[in-house]
């Protein structure tokens, strides 16, 4: 496998659940290609009156289920095979939690720090028109991820709705309040990795109080993640973010973190200080012997290079792709047990549909049913993943892209292939 390819990892999880469900050659092969790919350029303005252009990227990998669904990312590392795997695990996070969706993944190639706030709402708009002809509420809907926020959203919504003369709520997810998103929403990835966390201790027979965490990745979803699993009673020991980790033996004041986090300069940890706290590199904060590692920032994170070193037993992936395919069998070689991204953060994905169901709708659920609906889906998709895990012996990513890739196969073959 080539070192720079995550695509290449992606296909490779692919083709290791085709064999164990004996899928046929034709299947795999439309399931190996994105349906759609769209490569946009986005000449802005910038503020001293410069023209700068960002190329950004929409990549349907299969609406065999449903509308295309997904995040758009900024960053300066993206391109077309990142987003194309993206896309492609959307479709199998979809498929595995079981709502009605495909696959889909955006992005735009910028260093957001390098950039003005008005600078990103005029980049944002600008993508939007770029991809505007392929995405819409019933065919594809975007969302925020790494970089991105409902403030984000609002302007993607705002832009669809400018053009088509008429608001269009059920453009996007991950929208604020005020705009039609959905309370819960912004915490959902966090509260399905904490869901999934206990779900894995309580088969474990650990006490949550008894167990000790380490998360890399202090922004929408580890921020949340680290939070509630404090909130249940675990003791995160260390937090991390591109500004460097924290440790504090007795365990981080997660609550005091994240209020310092929404204030400071680019919203990092830079400079953070607490009775007890002391500053580790972000490697050691991956090899701290921890109960459980939540890696939730990005990409092969856990590779080949440190696996070994990982002393964490429980590995709940927060982050799309933070192990690659060569270091998760070593560490399942070892008995670790890795909860694979495709379920372990799928609760953004739960709630993004319930905030689309209450769009499409205009009738909006309290926060108590929004969380419960949430808990009874990653519940049960936890349960119906460690049922085959258990019952084939297979690792739980294995497990849960049985689950997936058989039931986006199975819509395949009931549709037919045009014409
Ligand atoms: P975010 O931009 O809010 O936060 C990313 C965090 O990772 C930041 O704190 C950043 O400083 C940190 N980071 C980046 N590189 C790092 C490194 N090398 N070491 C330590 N920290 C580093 O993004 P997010 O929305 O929290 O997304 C994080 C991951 O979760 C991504 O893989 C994303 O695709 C995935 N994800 C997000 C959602 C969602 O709802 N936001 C849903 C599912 C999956």
């Amino acid at each position: 496998m080539s070192q720079n390819s995550v695509f290449e990892m992606a296909l490779e999880q692919l083709n290791d659940a085709a064999r164990r469900l004996n899928l046929d050659a034709s299947t795999l092969r439309v399931l190996s290609h994105p349906e759609r790919e769209l490569t946009v350029a986005c000449p802005v303005v910038m503020d001293d009156g410069r023209i700068e252009v960002f190329t950004g990227h929409r990549v349907q990998h299969s609406s065999a289920r449903g509308p295309c669904k997904g995040g758009i990312r900024f960053h300066q590392n993206v391109d077309i095979d990142e987003v194309r795997a993206l896309a492609m695990w959307m479709t199998w996070k979809c498929a595995v939690v079981n709502i009605p969706y495909g696959g889909a993944k955006g992005g735009v190639q910028v260093d957001v720090t390098q950039l003005t706030p008005n600078e990103i709402r005029r980049l944002t708009r600008r993508f939007t028109v770029g991809i505007m002809p392929i995405i819409g509420p019933h065919s594809d809907i975007p969302a925020p991820d790494v970089n991105t926020n409902a403030e984000t959203m609002g302007w993607i919504m705002d832009t669809v709705s400018m053009f088509q003369g008429s608001t269009v709520l059920d453009i996007v997810t991950g929208k604020s309040i005020d705009l039609g998103g959905s309370l819960g929403r912004r915490e959902a990835t966090g509260r399905g990795v904490m869901f999934n966390t206990l779900e894995l201790l309580k088969r474990k027979k650990i006490n949550p109080k008894k167990t000790t965490v380490a998360v890399q990745g202090f922004g929408n979803v580890g921020s949340v993640s680290a939070d509630l699993l404090t909130k249940e009673g675990c003791r995160v020991l260390a937090v991390s973010d591109v500004s460097g980790a924290y440790y504090c033996e007795a365990g981080l004041p997660i609550a005091d973190m994240i209020v310092y986090c929404t204030t400071s300069r680019n919203h990092l940890l830079e400079g953070f200080s607490a009775p007890g706290v002391s500053k580790i590199s972000n490697d050691e904060l991956l090899e701290l012997d921890v109960d459980v590692l939540v890696p939730a920032a990005l990409e092969k994170q856990i590779t080949i290079a440190n696996a070994d070193r990982i002393k964490a037993d429980f590995i709940v992936e927060g982050a799309n792709g933070p192990t690659t395919p060569e270091a998760e069998r070593l560490l399942t070689q070892k008995g670790k047990i890795v909860v694979p991204d495709i379920l372990a953060n799928s609760g953004g994905v739960v709630v993004s549909y319930f905030e689309w169901v209450q769009s499409i709708q205009s009738f909006f659920w309290d926060e108590d049913e929004v969380n419960s609906n949430l808990k009874r889906v990653m519940v049960n998709s936890f349960k119906a993943v460690w049922d085959v895990h258990e019952s084939h012996g297979i690792d739980m990513r294995n497990a849960a892209m049985l689950i997936a890739v058989g039931r986006v196969a199975q819509a395949i073959k009931q549709r037919g292939i045009f014409p």
